[in-house]
């Protein structure tokens, strides 16, 4: 399926020369909805997983649907100041400002076998800080799972170049 067609391109947000990939469009439709969350579910069963991680916030929907879809557990990984209980943290630099991200002490268990996910990698500080935050806690990261890559932005060979797996659904080149 030609799922580029399917996400809606923003320019100017949220700030001037970013151009914003919008994948709303994406999961309001059941067809590519379900096309994802298939497609992935069969790249990731029988893969010994134990839960997925999931970047707040558009990666909290395609992280539960296919943490539903393959009967794992999922994890959260929240801004700053938003998760309950005691948390380990990492701050970052994004395509646009800067952020702290943080997940439970206890989220993940020593040695599980975890997927990250997010809808999209840019500079990649999200995907990094994560991957950090899962090694923190003695997990092991699988793969990070994006819908969208942006390589022109270096994020998805930085990953690979700290040795972990990446893989994108597409892969855009910034008009
Ligand atoms: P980065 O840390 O630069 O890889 O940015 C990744 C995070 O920021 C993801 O959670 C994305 O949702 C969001 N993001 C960054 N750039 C864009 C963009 N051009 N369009 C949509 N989301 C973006």
């Amino acid at each position: 399926m030609d799922l580029e067609k399917f996400i809606r391109t923003v320019p100017d947000f949220p700030i001037k020369g970013i151009n914003f990939y919008d994948i709303t469009t994406l999961f309001d439709n059941k067809i590519t909805f379900n096309y994802i969350i298939q497609l992935l579910s069969k790249r990731y069963e029988s893969k010994g997983l134990d839960k997925i991680v999931a970047i707040e916030a558009r990666g909290f929907i395609l992280g539960s649907a296919l943490a539903h879809s393959l009967d794992l557990g999922f994890v959260p990984i929240r801004k700053k100041g938003k998760l309950p209980y005691k948390t380990i943290s990492n701050t970052y630099s994004l395509e646009y400002g800067e952020d702290t991200i943080e997940i439970h002490v206890d989220a993940i268990n020593s040695n599980e076998k975890v997927l990250l996910v997010d809808d999209l990698i840019a500079t990649g500080g999200t995907a990094q800080a994560s991957a950090n935050l899962v090694e923190q806690l003695n997990g092991q990261l699988y793969e990070c799972c994006f819908i969208i890559d942006l390589p022109e932005l270096g994020g998805s060979k930085n990953l690979i170049d700290d040795g972990h797996n990446v893989y994108s659904i597409l892969s855009l080149e910034e008009k």
